[in-house]
């Protein structure tokens, strides 16, 4: 038999109580989510680092102490990367082709350094933003409810 109610529904918990207590603590930020998000900064003071290392998170702010464990980014900021790099990089290829017709060894030229800047450049501001927005809406990953009747 499944995982799910006695019924077979599956249902999603609402948040936990100490998941809520983690990350309601304390006053809501007057931080604008998109401001702290891109700027890799803490969702909830807007001061403390949120990253240790390129992409990897810090255990907690080192302002507030607001603890980062709920974070959970995922391929979310990789997937926005793929997009708008995309985007941005093949529409200015098809120009310059189209335009200019130059050389394959110029193409190669101009976007493999565009395509590694623009990318690495947009993966650390947007998974702060998507950080700060998870914790912003209070967002988590849905559970299947166990039936506790
Ligand atoms: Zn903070």
């Amino acid at each position: 038999m499944g995982s799910g109610n006695a019924d077979g529904a599956w249902r999603l918990n609402k948040p936990s109580r100490s998941r809520k207590t983690k990350i309601a603590d304390g006053d809501r930020p007057s931080v604008s989510p998109y401001i702290a998000g891109i700027a890799c900064r803490c969702p909830r003071c807007g001061r403390g680092r949120l990253f240790n290392g390129f992409l990897t998170l810090a255990p907690a702010c080192e302002n507030c102490g607001l603890d980062y464990s709920f974070a959970d980014a995922g391929d979310g900021p990789a997937v926005f990367v793929i997009l708008i790099a995309g985007f941005l990089v093949v529409g200015a290829a098809v120009v310059v082709e189209s335009v200019w017709r130059p050389p394959y060894w110029v193409h190669a030229l101009l976007w493999i350094p565009t395509i590694l800047a623009v990318t690495l450049g947009l993966l650390r501001p947007l998974k702060g933003l998507m950080v700060a927005l998870q914790f912003h809406h209070n967002a988590e990953e849905g559970r299947p409810d166990r039936g506790k009747r």
